[in-house]
């Protein structure tokens, strides 16, 4: 890479002699005295107060420590954000982009037209500059994450839509709302029928509501396996059933989860030794319909 150089030694040294005189001349633009320099600053943990997030941009609830401001210097700024169960931003766009610390917990993030992913502590999401996107806390598990976004101009972030319901309740691990009993959540609230209560609850609406309440409300919900490996043992029980219908509603949860399509046929392809050839084969084809153009 230094091939102009070696070729030119001259202009080198040229561009290295401005390069000096550019600093030294900087340099005694910027000089202060020792009285005038600027300080250090230490904001102890204990002298910083956390607010509730804004309702206007915020669903659920969640609150807001401010860590730092930009300075003269610096153009970042950054927060700690803690989110309830539940709770998430609504769509918003940054200027220059952010940066996501999760430090506690699980999360979701979605940018606009991709799919829902889900973040955990320790993990580290970088959301690009102008994209449309919304972040916080998994239906059933708080999420705390460190934001980190660059001044530009007045308007940092643009705040957009919330999120509908729909959009939110298309998650993986199904309802956030089933605190609430089924039934009373399919009453008169004003919300879309949980999947269950379209599939049987005209017939047999006690199953539908154990389904809702016992099975996606609190077995889906336990901590002790992630979503993703939680799709991932039922996706494998049902190929192994050989029970493609549903698989194929599983399959998608599961794609929704975190699952990718090459997880997916890797999947099939090692439960085919342990759960049979005509199995494996059934799945196959599920699996191509589920993942059709979601290119993952
Ligand atoms: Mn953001």
């Amino acid at each position: 890479m230094n091939q102009p150089e070696k070729r030119n030694p001259g202009a080198a040294q040229m561009k290295q002699t401005l390069a000096i005189l550019a600093l030294l001349s900087l340099g005694r633009a910027t000089l202060v005295s020792a009285q005038d320099a600027p300080a250090l600053v230490i904001t102890h943990a204990a002298t910083r107060s956390t607010v509730a997030a804004p309702s206007a941009t915020f669903t659920g609830t969640a609150r807001v420590e401010n860590l730092w401001d930009t300075t003269a210097t610096m153009r970042s700024y950054g927060g700690s954000v803690a989110f309830d169960s539940g709770a998430r931003t609504a769509w918003h766009v940054h200027a220059r982009g952010q940066v996501i610390i999760v430090t506690a917990g699980v999360g979701r993030v979605q940018l606009w037209g991709g799919p829902v992913e889900e973040i955990r502590t320790g993990d580290v999401v970088m959301i690009p500059a102008g994209v449309k996107h919304w972040h916080g806390a998994a239906p059933a598990t708080a999420m705390t994450h460190i934001g980190i976004v660059e001044r530009s101009g007045a308007q940092t972030t643009q705040w957009l839509e919330k999120e509908t319901d729909t959009q939110y309740d298309a998650r993986p691990t199904t309802p956030r709302a089933s605190s609430a009993p089924a039934a009373a959540r399919n009453a008169g609230d004003g919300t879309q029928p949980s999947a269950a209560q379209r599939l049987m609850g005209d017939i047999a609406p006690k199953l539908a509501q154990l389904t809702d309440s016992v099975l996606y409300g609190d077995v889906w919900k336990r901590p002790g396996l992630s979503p993703r490996d939680r799709s991932l043992a039922t996706v494998s029980a049902l190929i192994a059933m050989n029970r493609p219908d549903q698989l194929r509603s599983h399959l998608t949860i599961a794609r929704q989860n975190g699952l990718t399509q090459e997880e997916a046929i890797e999947t099939i392809t090692h439960l085919a030794f342990y759960a049979g050839w005509p199995n494996a084969v059934t799945a196959v084809g599920i699996a191509r319909e589920v993942f059709a153009g979601t290119g993952r």
